[in-house]
């Protein structure tokens, strides 16, 4: 069972983040793995590992400059890595991206593909859908577990009220919440191996895409930036023996109860 993994390289997100004059988000510093990503890169590791043979490959669209955060889910265990990357790509919308990633993905046969269910910088939610319509697969999101039988992927999807179960045949894209399995820390050993696994570099003219990308293609722009609210500080009741009454009038004015 060969199963792609979409993994995307951020900002650390304990870092000062700052954005440039089109409001992208500076990513000339360190990236890290995203962290939604790792339960994608768990997940398919663990149903090649139940399938009995197979490969995880990771493919990310973003800097080739600096490659630790890709490396860090060939140590995780995954075989082999392709990252897309080109200047013509900034200012790339989810769309493009995920027309990007199609042409990466689709170069090479597979049965699942795996993704997060939002990224933890730009959190559109929108990436695996659009990549789900242009590959042409049945796409299953919110996945909480993922199983495969047979030719037959069964996923519990996640709802307010519980979880759906969904079937699909294979091929398919599923994007996983965070929680759908535990993601495995890098051994030392898996560290050392993914100095020397496959990590191809693409352009974008390596993928034959129609139309122009980046900024030039996109048809969403963050128009602008503000900084969030600060939290302001609490109200202090005393109880005197009416703090119940209080709290569920409290909770009728905000509409909870
Ligand atoms: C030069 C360059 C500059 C860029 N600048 C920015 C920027 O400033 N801000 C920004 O947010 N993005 C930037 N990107 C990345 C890209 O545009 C976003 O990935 C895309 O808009 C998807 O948005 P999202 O993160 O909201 O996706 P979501 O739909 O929230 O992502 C859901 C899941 O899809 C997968 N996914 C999403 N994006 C990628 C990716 N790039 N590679 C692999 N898997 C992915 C992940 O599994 C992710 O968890 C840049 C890319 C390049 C090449």
């Amino acid at each position: 069972m060969d199963i792609v993994v979409c993994v995307k390289q951020i900002p650390d997100p304990a870092a000062p983040q700052s954005f440039d004059g089109s409001n992208n988000l500076d990513r000339s510093g360190k990236l890290i793995l995203d962290e939604a990503d790792t339960y994608g890169v768990e997940m398919a590791l663990q149903l090649v590992d139940a399938a009995g043979g197979g490969e995880v490959s990771v493919v990310s669209m973003g800097s080739a400059t600096d490659v630790a955060g890709v490396r860090s889910a060939l140590a995780m265990g995954a075989a082999r890595a392709t990252v897309v990357s080109d200047e013509s790509l900034r200012g790339s919308d989810a769309l493009t991206t995920a027309k990007v990633l199609a042409a990466a993905i689709a170069r090479h046969p597979f049965d699942l593909v795996l993704a997060a269910t939002e990224s933890s910088d730009g959190y559109t939610g929108t990436m695996p859908v659009q990549l789900a319509e242009l590959l042409g697969l049945a796409s299953i999101t919110f996945a909480k577990s993922v199983a495969v039988e047979g030719s037959t992927l069964r996923v519990q999807r996640q709802t307010e009220l519980g979880y759906d179960e969904v079937t699909a045949p294979l091929p398919a894209l599923v994007s996983v919440t965070a929680g759908v399995v535990e993601p495995r820390y890098a051994s030392f050993k898996g560290i050392m191996a993914a100095k020397s696994k496959p990590l191809d570099v693409l352009g974008v003219a390596d993928l034959g895409l129609a139309g122009p990308v980046g900024a030039a293609g996109a048809r969403e722009a963050v128009v602008a930036i503000d900084a969030a609210e600060a939290r302001q500080a609490g109200e202090k009741h005393v109880d005197e023996g009416d703090g119940a009454e209080r709290i569920v009038a409290f909770l009728e004015s905000i509409k909870v109860l």
